[in-house]
């Protein structure tokens, strides 16, 4: 399952998430922007963590006292409070450009104590701001930054996207995150994957192996997969490429490629790991893997599989799984009109 609980995003404060009249230094002039408070609260849901790191350099100049500086910090809190949403921690730097500080930002002197602080992961972290500096604070720790409104005309190199509001910034940092992790179980081949595959024996678990097009993912498919996930502790999907789908299924093969068939693949709980493979049979693959059984589904006889005799001789299990009756990709094309 996908966990977005190790992951961080950084707000700026003036014209992110509030209103800025210049030198805000009266809570009750503390207005937040449309849609803030629901993109942070979309990220507390998913256990993102938010923190905030704002310049503030009217207090350098006398214009902020650091009591108003407080009031206005604790009125924002409240006012996403009000709408079930929360920032962990504010970071303030009071400076000017006189003091030569290091945490003004562009400077990295902020981005740098909070990653310290919070033991974050930079590389698990995002920044938005309505400022190039807002971004170009995080570049040194090729943290991606996230430019919100249209005011800024410079787009710094670390900008992954310019957003609107928060919300928008929530959204894209939700897709990202989920297509992060998810991709975490993707291999492009047994040698990328030789390093997982190590760790996971080492931790004694079984090893269950099945292979296939999943070309268009149907309830047969599902249910084979949870099925094999069932006979151990750890299923590798061992997925034909499209080349090799195209030499085994013809020339209008695969309707999804190799991409977006491991990436859905990837989102099933039960499957561990995917590995692409371009052979036409997945011996090779097996080889390397060595899995403690390998499922097979479909109406096959085990002693006539080419897989039969390297299991045998590795001393290994194949299990042969029924597919569920009606069900194939080859089926659903043909019900579409499609061949
Ligand atoms: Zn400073």
């Amino acid at each position: 399952m996908v966990s977005a609980h190790s992951y961080t995003v950084i707000l700026d404060r003036d014209k992110t998430i509030n209103d800025d009249p210049g030198y805000l230094n009266d809570p009750a002039k503390v207005a937040l922007l449309p849609r803030a408070a629901e993109g942070i609260r979309l990220l507390n849901q998913f256990g993102i963590r938010v923190f905030v790191a704002s310049n503030q350099a009217g207090v350098a100049k006398g214009l902020i006292t650091p009591e108003q500086l407080a009031a206005v910090n604790e009125r924002i809190v409240e006012l996403l409070a009000k709408e079930g949403a929360r920032v962990e921690k504010i970071y303030v730097c009071i400076h000017g450009d006189a003091d030569n500080c290091d945490c003004r930002k562009p400077k990295p002197g902020l981005i740098r104590q909070i990653i310290a602080e919070q033991k974050i992961d930079p590389l698990k972290t995002f920044v938005a701001g309505d400022r190039a500096r807002d971004l170009e604070c995080a570049i040194d720790f090729k943290i991606r930054g996230i430019l919100v409104g249209d005011d800024e005309k410079h787009e710094p190199a670390n900008m992954v996207l310019r957003a609107a509001n928060l919300f928008e910034v929530a959204s894209y940092v939700l897709e990202a995150v989920f297509e992060e992790e998810s991709h975490r179980k993707v291999h492009a081949s047994a040698t990328a994957f030789a390093p997982e595959l190590e760790k996971t024996r080492a931790s004694g678990k079984k090893v269950v192996f099945t292979n296939g097009c999943f070309d268009l993912v149907h309830s047969g498919h599902v249910q084979l997969l949870a099925q094999a996930r069932a006979l151990g502790d750890y299923l590798v999907l061992g997925l034909n490429s499209d080349r090799s789908v195209k030499a085994l299924k013809g020339p209008s093969r695969p309707v999804n490629n190799e991409t977006d068939r491991a990436r859905i693949l990837a989102q099933l709980p039960y499957i561990d790991a995917v590995v692409i493979f371009d052979e036409d049979t997945p011996i090779e693959l097996m080889k390397k893997i060595q899995p403690d059984i390998q499922v097979k589904g479909g109406d096959y006889i085990k002693e006539k599989l080419p897989e039969y005799a390297v299991m045998r001789e590795l001393g290994k299990e194949i299990v042969i799984l029924p597919f569920r009756k009606g069900y194939s990709t080859t089926g659903i094309l043909a019900r579409s009109g499609s061949k």
